[in-house]
């Protein structure tokens, strides 16, 4: 029996867990692993994936997945043995007890003045934004881990300037199985960061504790922060914290990083620890007695053999060890083996395998939860059904019902337009653009009374003011667009439109989870390629990052706002949301020809985590929100700024830099001239048009400026242009290539030759829609 055929509710002991290579090692490290129960919660509306619990959490994955499981039924409810078992146990070195345990005739501080480096690490959503922000406040400092794309934040921790905070990735294991858990571990061994602080959801300890046992055997000064104790106490569990430290041998405190409780001693440990460099007292978890204690004598033998290696390697050996048991490329590499060794490791592998009945990288994941099972049931009462879990299964039964689920999304979808364009982002849009058209107004009459040069007016108010004022006017939409999609992934929602798109997306040839960046797309297209990098394959991240670009982004409101205000008023809201789905369309089309093309093949796995629903902090929304608002400020008062000036220049003066009269005679006209004849079969052959098109490459809000600016504000684009010309130059715009800002990060992510891939066919998608629409537009007007 495989758990495909596992019905709604019941239970099942893994036998088997099939499959291969880093896909295989993800469901283990997942806990999916012999010996687990695992129980059906539902499938998603369109039949497929299927939602489970396992080791106390909620997981999905596809049905072709669930297929290579073997399971055994079971009557009932788990039957897990809560037998008492003896373990090793060692008193911590923590600094709770006053030092106590503190050998003071062998201490060795490092030396004052040493940076104390950390590394924050942890699972997805087990509150490693929310602890980082409360660390270091607003001392922070975003950037990227050398060489590769994800994002780097560092930060000081508040009132200890001596300290430096690295916020790793959110990552469930040490395997080589994303490029984020890469780096986090190459963060680990390279780096050497003076001590790790390990975030653990308290609420979902054993799945959490799995990556905490990889993070002790690194053997770096470590604390592990039990986060999400609120919750945990509030439904009437408790964790013994000090039996738990003498068990792990590091100190182990209890925090709400979201009420800001426990994070003052957080820090005390963290300090002492790496300060007096205290290592974990345990890394060895295998059980002498466990199955023969064939992993243990595997584990040991292997260690022996490679001491030398991984001490020149500089690998922790223990580390090292372990993954050379489990088979992990890299590390092997990395401690270069001679044939005879890595023959003999093989042979140690096979009898430890023959011993145990279980695979390499099966028993070494069954031994780690092993241990943690021991851990969890000495330490850990487990709260009764949480009311947080049991709000999210009552919200879930809507949200991701079977037939509510795909009517809720896009009535949630429909709502955030609404809020974002109409009702919430047009009134704050009227007062700014008021306030904007009263300081231009104020400026201009300054200017005239006190006698300045026409030049310089004109520069002021026709250059600056009106280009970068008709795009500072759509910060607010902006900010309440991310303010929306923000609080939709913070909630958990996000991941469960990737449980019920995923068997639509692959129909595209995509998987479940690249809806995150599609959806991120549609504030900006920046974020959304780099969101890509939670994507665990190559073939889904390109194929995501070329369709990105399709979902329209916040920045080409403003050219659809301008033009439907001039050309088809009363319509606005009709056109808008015809573009929109047009961009989706087109995506639509264009991944089917890929997935045919280029991109053969399946798309990934599906295996995801479903988190509780929570109310996102209001901190950390706050701070992202005014990240956007300041990212998005700087690029209006300068690209944008830059823009209108050198723009307002090239019109306004000839080649011999004279001030022309007409502005046809002007550089501009004549360098536009030359690209005109290929947007001619489109109508849009202007030389005007063409320049603000060729602006928005640099910033799609500048196209409205710039057109504003060489026609002279909003009236003389409405007689230029024909109601067919406008409505063909919005498509074109929607479809051609992003901007420099996005097409950078493309360059990031998957390098030049893509980046310059993805201008030109864009442009010419932009180009043969655009003709087509324009047919249509002809033959209807
Ligand atoms: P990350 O994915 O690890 O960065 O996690 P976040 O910091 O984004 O937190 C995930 C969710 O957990 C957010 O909705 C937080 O508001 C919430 N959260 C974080 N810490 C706590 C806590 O101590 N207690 C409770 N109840 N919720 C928390
Ligand atoms: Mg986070």
């Amino acid at each position: 029996m495989t758990l495909r055929d596992l019905s709604i509710g019941n239970s099942a002991k893994i036998i088997h867990v099939g499959g291969e290579g880093a896909l295989r090692q993800h469901f283990l490290d997942m806990g999916v692993i012999p010996g687990a129960i695992v129980t059906v919660v539902k499938y998603a509306p369109m039949g497929d994936p299927v939602e489970l619990k396992i080791h106390g959490y909620e997981l999905t994955l596809r049905l072709s997945e669930a297929e290579k499981i073997e399971i055994e039924q079971i009557a009932g409810k788990d039957a897990e043995e809560e037998e008492y078992v003896e373990l090793k146990s060692v008193s911590h070195p923590g600094l709770g007890e006053g030092g106590k345990f503190h050998d003071k005739k062998h201490e060795n501080p490092l030396p004052a003045g040493e940076k104390l480096t950390y590394a924050l690490v942890g699972n997805q959503n087990s509150g490693k934004t929310t602890l980082f922000n409360q660390l270091t406040g607003s001392n922070q400092h975003v950037g990227n881990f050398p060489g590769v794309t994800v994002d780097r934040k560092d930060g000081v921790i508040k009132e200890h300037p001596e300290t430096l905070v690295t916020d790793l990735p959110g990552i469930y294991s040490m395997s080589p199985y994303s490029s984020e858990e890469i780096v986090s571990r190459n963060f680990v061994l390279e780096n050497k960061p003076k001590a790790i602080i390990n975030i653990v959801d308290a609420t979902n300890i054993e799945r959490n504790m799995y990556l905490t046992m990889q993070l002790l055997e690194m053997d770096r000064p470590m604390v592990v922060a039990l986060n999400m104790m609120d919750e945990v106490i509030g439904n009437g569990g408790t964790i013994m914290v000090n039996r738990m430290e003498e068990l792990l041998g590091v100190p182990v405190v209890p925090i709400s990083a979201a009420k800001n409780k426990g994070v003052d001693e957080l820090v005390s440990h963290a300090i002492h620890v790496a300060k007096y460099q205290e290592k974990p007292l345990i890394n060895d978890f295998c059980d002498v007695n466990a199955y023969g204690g064939a992993v243990h004598r595997c584990i040991h033998g292997v260690e022996h053999l490679i001491e030398d290696h991984a001490k020149r390697a500089g690998i922790p050996l223990r580390f090292a060890a372990t993954k050379v048991v489990e088979g992990d490329d890299l590390v092997i590499e990395k401690l270069l083996l001679d044939d005879n060794e890595k023959e003999m490791l093989e042979h140690i592998i096979i009898q430890m395998e023959k011993e145990r009945g279980l695979d390499r990288s099966a028993a070494i994941a069954e031994m780690r939860f092993d241990f943690i099972g021991k851990v969890c049931r000495q330490t850990v009462v487990k709260p009764h059904e949480s009311k947080e879990h049991e709000r999210s299964r009552k919200i879930d039964r809507i949200l991701t019902g079977k037939y509510t689920a795909i009517p809720s999304f896009i009535l949630i979808m429909a709502i955030v337009c609404v809020l974002t364009f109409n009702v919430l982002g047009a009134w704050l849009q009227g007062l700014l653009e008021a306030g904007i058209g009263l300081l231009t107004a104020k400026t201009d009459a300054l200017l005239v009374s006190t006698g300045v040069n026409q030049v310089v007016r004109s520069l002021v108010i026709d250059g600056i003011f009106e280009g970068v004022g008709s795009v500072l006017s759509f910060l607010p939409i902006i900010v309440i667009l991310f303010f929306f999609l923000s609080i939709m992934e913070d909630s958990g929602y996000i991941a469960r439109v990737a449980f019920f798109m995923d068997k639509l997306l692959r129909r595209m040839g995509l998987s479940g989870r690249s809806i995150v960046p599609m959806l991120i797309g549609f504030g900006c297209t920046v974020p959304a390629v780099m969101s890509t990098r939670t994507l665990p394959s190559e073939r889904d991240r390109k194929m995501t990052i070329l369709l990105t670009p399709f979902m329209s982004c916040t920045a080409k409101l403003p050219i659809y706002a301008f033009f439907v205000n001039a050309f088809f008023p009363g319509r606005g809201g009709l056109i808008i949301v015809m573009l929109y789905l047009l961009g989706m369309i087109t995506a639509i089309l264009v991944a089917l020809v890929l997935k045919r093309s280029y991109f053969r093949g399946e798309a990934v796995p599906f295996v995801m985590e479903l988190p509780n629903y929570r109310l996102p902090g209001a901190k950390n929304v706050g701070r992202l929100l005014w990240e956007k608002a300041k990212d998005f400020l700087q690029r209006a008062f300068s690209v944008i700024f830059i823009a209108s000036i050198v723009i307002w220049f090239l019109s306004n003066f000839n080649i011999h830099f004279n001030l022309v009269e007409n502005s046809g005679e002007s550089i501009l006209a004549m360098l536009a001239g030359l690209i005109a004849p290929m947007f001619r079969p489109l109508g849009l052959g202007d030389w005007r048009i063409v320049t603000s098109l060729i602006c928005g490459f640099m910033a799609k809000e500048s196209v409205v400026s710039i057109l504003e600016v060489l026609f002279g504000g909003e009236g003389g684009v409405a007689t230029a242009l024909s109601t067919v010309a406008a409505g063909t130059l919005l498509v074109f715009s929607l479809l051609y290539t992003p901007c420099v800002a996005a097409i950078a990060s493309i360059k990031r992510e998957l390098g030049s030759k893509w980046a310059l891939f993805v201008v030109v066919w864009q442009c010419a998608i932009a180009w043969v829609v655009a003709f087509v629409c324009k047919f249509f537009l002809e033959i209807f007007m």
